[in-house]
């Protein structure tokens, strides 16, 4: 884990993109970035032109020494925050942000041999930090055994589709639970992702994996019981809670 002190930057939007049907890829400049490892996040605070602030933090896409920065925001249709991240901001907007942020929730190549495997668990936009640290272990070339189990609502819901896709035909292996509905030719029916499905698809204890569990905060909580229960020990389980109840 590289040391990175956290700090505010001024960040301008250098493009956006619809990453899904409710989610906006953002991308920054941020001439001052010292660069993050995957997993970390950042603070995000807009200013109203009254002096109204808000606050909100969102995971880092994007991971390294680069100073452009890359933000994945689903939108809340109640939302205060990400509704306008989502469908307001526009190229050559600044706004601040604070970080590198999560000293814990990172990845990063190590020596340890023999490599511990690493699984990834993702409840819809909980994926973003896992997409920045299965992207950083494909381009540091890294050995380590990766897997992703991602559930996700929809097909049309996949956040990152053809960069998880190139991913997948390299080191990782990727399992889609799709929730509510899955392709025509899927094996399963939809379906909420169950403790059985979780032991058949994620690394088995005994093969002492190092698990990132990240989406919302009811899908964090319910995944990290089931995997204490199948037997992985509470230290090698990391987890990030991004709120509500979906
Ligand atoms: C470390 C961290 C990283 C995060 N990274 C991302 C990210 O990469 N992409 C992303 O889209 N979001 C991310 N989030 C969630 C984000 O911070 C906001 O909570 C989210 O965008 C909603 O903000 P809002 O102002 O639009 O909604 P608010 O006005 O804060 O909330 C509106 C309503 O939605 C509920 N709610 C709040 N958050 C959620 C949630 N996550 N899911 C469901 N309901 C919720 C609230 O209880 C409230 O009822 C992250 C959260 C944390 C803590």
């Amino acid at each position: 884990m590289t040391r990175r002190p956290a700090s505010w930057h001024t960040a301008t939007v250098t493009s956006t993109r619809p990453e899904t049907g409710t989610a906006r890829r953002i991308e920054f400049d941020v001439p001052t970035w010292p660069g993050n490892d995957a997993g970390a996040h950042v603070d995000v605070r807009l200013t109203a032109p009254d002096g109204y602030q808000a606050t909100r933090s969102y995971s880092l896409a994007s991971s390294g020494d680069d100073h452009r920065v890359v933000l994945a925001v689903d939108e809340l249709p109640d939302g205060e925050v990400s509704p306008f991240l989502v469908r307001d901001l526009q190229v050559g907007d600044r706004l601040e942000l604070h970080g590198p942020l999560g000293r814990f929730f990172v990845w990063t190549p190590t020596d340890q041999l023999p490599p511990r495997p690493v699984q990834l668990i993702a409840g819809g936009s909980g994926v973003v930090p896992l997409f920045a640290m299965a992207d950083a272990h494909a381009r540091a070339g890294d050995d380590t055994g990766f897997r992703l189990l991602y559930s996700v609502r929809t097909p049309d819901d996949v956040f990152f589709r053809p960069e998880l896709t190139a991913l997948a035909i390299g080191a990782l292996r990727l399992d889609y639970i799709y929730t509510r509905r899955a392709p025509r030719d899927w094996p399963a029916p939809a379906g909420r992702l169950t403790r059985e499905v979780l032991t058949a698809r994620a690394w088995d204890a005994a093969s002492e994996p190092l698990i990132y569990v990240c989406g919302p905060t009811a899908f964090v909580e319910t995944v990290a019981d089931w995997l204490q229960a199948a037997g992985h020990a509470a230290e090698r389980i990391r987890t990030e809670r991004f709120g509500g109840t979906r």
